[in-house]
């Protein structure tokens, strides 16, 4: 397979995935326990051509990937744009140099992209994912993209690629709900006291 450089949106989305199924923040639940669960995950969040899910049915690789997500981790948590740089320079090492490959969108055009080297595993490949996402990410929008959570009572982190730049969560679905369930049951509590 290859990572295509102008995918580094999806590829920096399959970064803040990862660091997400941690029992850091599952608390103690971890959402990539096994081969089958890993699989999965490639399903959901792969390249859309397969390639990830098939290297993950491989099944060799589990724990180099969960060393993966404390590295990933680590960076989005310390954006220093030196230390992003050189950590994401570090994680595109499965790579076999640099080329160009057919643009779906447009016939008779090309994109940078690097390809995988040959037996590379399912880490190698989240590897070099991760850190296309990350690169592109401080190449394009800047270092301030990588945040911790902003619900206070969840340890997610992520990468932020909209375009204005104002995400909140690592989960925007779950953590958002949170946080409004909570005020939400503040706002009740509130006026249970004014009315009382
Ligand atoms: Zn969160």
């Amino acid at each position: 397979m290859q990572v295509a450089f102008d995918d580094y949106v999806w590829a920096a989305g399959v970064a803040t995935e990862l660091v997400n199924t941690t029992t850091e923040v599952w608390r103690g639940d971890d959402h990539l326990p096994d081969l089958a669960a890993l699989v999965a995950f490639t399903d959901l969040h792969g390249d859309g051509a397969g390639a990830l899910s098939e290297l993950a049915r491989r099944a060799r690789g589990l724990h180099a990937v969960h060393a993966l997500r404390t590295t990933v981790r680590d960076l989005i948590d310390h954006p220093d744009r030196d230390h992003l740089i050189t950590g994401a320079t570090t994680l595109t090492s499965p790579a076999q140099g640099t080329t160009l490959i057919p643009d779906p969108g447009h016939e008779n055009r090309t994109r940078w992209a690097a390809p995988l080297r040959d037996g590379a595993t399912i880490a190698d490949a989240l590897s070099l994912i991760c850190g296309i996402g990350i690169l592109g990410v401080v190449h394009t929008l800047g270092e301030q993209r990588f945040r911790p959570c902003g619900a206070p009572t969840c340890r997610g982190a992520f990468i932020d690629t909209t375009r204005p730049g104002r995400r909140r969560y690592c989960m925007p679905g779950l953590c958002g709900n949170r946080i409004n369930v909570a005020n939400h049951r503040a706002r009740q509590a509130a006026t249970r006291i004014d009315s009382e």
